[in-house]
């Protein structure tokens, strides 16, 4: 703060700063520019991380990540106009993914705008279609309103992306300090609101009397249940009741995969043939098939635990329980206990899931012995599988993308402890990966991250290497190198004409790409490898090294299958 007449002034961005750190933020990504160089500064200088990217992209998939891995909103920071374009990138993904996030952009003057300013845009306006709720301050007065609500409400509820509009004007206002104190302190009557489970005790007894009488009962959950962080309440339930469970891709982990109820090996026969599905923070969407045949029963009754009222009332479920998957959980759990019911292993259901999961995994471990060179998917995923195995605890944080990479990923790698997958997600995204990586590095200095992702996927944020050199993260990225987006040149020649049949295919790449030279243009280690050896060397010396790395995996570039798993979609 400077002193004027005798009276300590802030300016916006100080103020900003202070709002931020007094709510309790910690941790920023971003990129700084006009007009925000100095807001990054004044929170530094509070005590806050401010990690710089090279891309508002990126650093908007990390504060999304960070949201998740956290539970407290991620912050991203941008400059006007384009910065808070890019930015879009990150709050569509919070939104899309119910993480919660805060996006802060820069604006232009507001007595310029309309007539061409510097970087203008009506970002208000722009931010609409992303974000759960959003604010401009138009005065240096309204700034710690403004913050402390997006804050706040970016977590409560179903989490989500919120938006904060400084405009430079503002930014550039002052304010006594004893003024600032007042506002902040009064700021904090927007802090969130203790969550409630307002679940009425009958529909606690109906949802265990339905798992009770269930022939087929299955147990969903979904990385909602993760940010809840349910995975004791998981745990007690599953034990208790004998109930196979069956995670979603971010749910992996809540319990472990290796879990002898684990159905994720039987998941056709656990989601075609269960009469009744406890589904906790999964939504009935793509990624579930919504819910409907021929995936599912079409008689299978739905019990959704669910933080949001909406999303019930959307998929009309046999029954709905709004309320904190957590706290939810407790009470179904404390019900069962007063009247407990085990399905035991002899149970034909819990038999048939547990013989399909085994047949299963023989098939794939059948599939996975065979050493495959030039490398498939399934040879060097194996390798990298059994070389984080070896790691033990804190397992690493899996970062996961690509067509082909993340879908055999899913498949192969294994996830022990909770909130350790981040993947495509929701939204489908690729060129989350480093972003992720970022992320999770800063969320959990004490675990390894490793990134399991194609080329295509890495090449979205490639230049972040940078950023993970520069703040020495413990990251090792494995890019799956098949020569382009689902691999190589594959077209028939009858696909092939016009005046520029002779240009590269739409979804090749420069073949054997030297992905690991980026890193090392940076001082970070990199590596190229092609044989099972040399993985496994790369692996092991990155793995103990902790510190930023690349191994190129150059794949047969006719491995893997055009859109992955979701050929029916293209
Ligand atoms: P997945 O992709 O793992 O299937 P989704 O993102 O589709 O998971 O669904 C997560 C759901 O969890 C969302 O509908 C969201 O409203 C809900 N949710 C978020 N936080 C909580 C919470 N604390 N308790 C219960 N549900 C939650």
């Amino acid at each position: 703060p400077t002193t004027h007449n005798s009276q300590t002034i802030l300016d916006g961005n100080q103020l900003i700063a202070k709002a931020l750190a007094r709510f309790g933020v910690d941790r920023m990504f971003g990129v700084v520019g006009i007009p925000v160089t100095s807001l990054a500064t004044r929170a530094v200088s509070l005590g806050v991380r401010f990690i710089a990217f090279h891309n508002e992209q990126s650093a908007g998939y990390a504060a999304s990540a960070y949201g998740f891995l956290t539970g407290r909103p991620g912050v991203l920071l941008t400059v006007s106009g384009p910065g808070c374009v890019h930015g879009l990138a990150g709050l569509s993904n919070a939104m899309a993914n119910a993480w919660p996030m805060v996006m802060i952009s820069g604006s232009c003057d507001q007595k310029d705008f309309g007539r061409g300013d510097f970087q203008e845009l009506d970002q208000i306006a722009a931010v609409k279609p992303f974000s759960k709720f959003s604010v401009k301050a138009k005065s240096i007065k309204e700034i710690p309103d403004c913050v402390f609500q997006a804050l706040a409400k970016a977590g409560s509820g179903r989490p989500g992306g919120c938006y904060l509009d400084f405009p430079s004007d503002v930014l550039h206002q002052t304010i006594s300090e004893s003024d600032a104190e007042s506002l902040v302190a009064a700021a904090e009557r927007f802090r969130e609101l203790e969550k409630v489970v307002n679940v009425p005790s009958s529909q606690i007894e109906e949802a265990v009397s339905l798992l009770r009488h269930a022939e087929r009962p299955l147990i969903v959950f979904g990385k909602g249940a993760a940010f809840a962080r349910a995975e004791d309440e998981l745990g007690k339930l599953v034990e208790r009741t004998g109930i196979p469970f069956l995670p979603t891709p971010m749910g992996k982990g809540l319990l472990p995969d290796t879990h002898e109820l684990a159905a994720t090996a039987a998941r056709s026969l656990a989601i075609g043939k269960c009469d009744v599905a406890l589904v906790v923070g999964a939504r009935l969407n793509w990624l579930l098939h919504f819910g409907e045949p021929p995936k599912w029963s079409k008689d299978v009754k739905f019990i959704l635990v669910d933080i949001d009222k909406e999303e019930i009332e959307l998929r009309k479920p046999h029954l709905g329980l709004v309320g904190d998957a957590k706290l939810v959980l407790e009470k179904i759990n404390k019900e069962i206990k007063d009247d407990p019911f085990c399905l035991g292993k002899s149970h034909s259901w819990v038999e048939a899931i547990s013989n399909k999961a085994k047949d299963n995994v023989v098939k794939m471990e059948a599939q996975l012995a065979k050493e495959v060179v030039p490398f498939n998917f399934l040879t060097p995923m194996k390798i990298i599988r059994d070389a984080i195995s070896g790691l033990g605890s804190p397992a690493p944080i899996l970062v996961s993308e690509g067509a082909n990479t993340m879908d055999v990923g899913r498949g192969v790698l294994v996830q022990t402890e909770p909130r350790t997958r981040l993947d495509a997600g929701t939204w489908g995204t690729m060129g989350v990966g480093l972003g992720y990586c970022i992320a999770a590095a800063v969320a959990s200095p004490d675990r390894l991250v490793v990134a399991v992702e194609g080329d295509s996927g890495f090449g979205f944020s490639a230049m972040e290497v940078e950023t993970l050199v520069r703040y020495q993260f413990p990251v090792v990225v494995i890019v799956f190198n098949n020569g382009g987006v689902y691999g190589g040149d594959r077209r028939s020649p009858d696909e092939i004409s016009g005046p520029y049949k002779d240009d590269p295919a739409p979804t090749s790449f420069v073949p054997s790409a030297g992905y690991h030279t980026l890193i090392e243009a940076f001082g970070g280690k990199g590596y190229l490898v092609g044989t099972p050896e040399e993985l496994k060397s790369a692996l092991s010396e990155s793995f103990s090294a902790r510190k930023p790395a690349v191994i190129n995996v150059i794949i047969d570039p006719y491995a893997g299958a055009e859109s992955g798993r979701l050929q029916h979609k293209n």
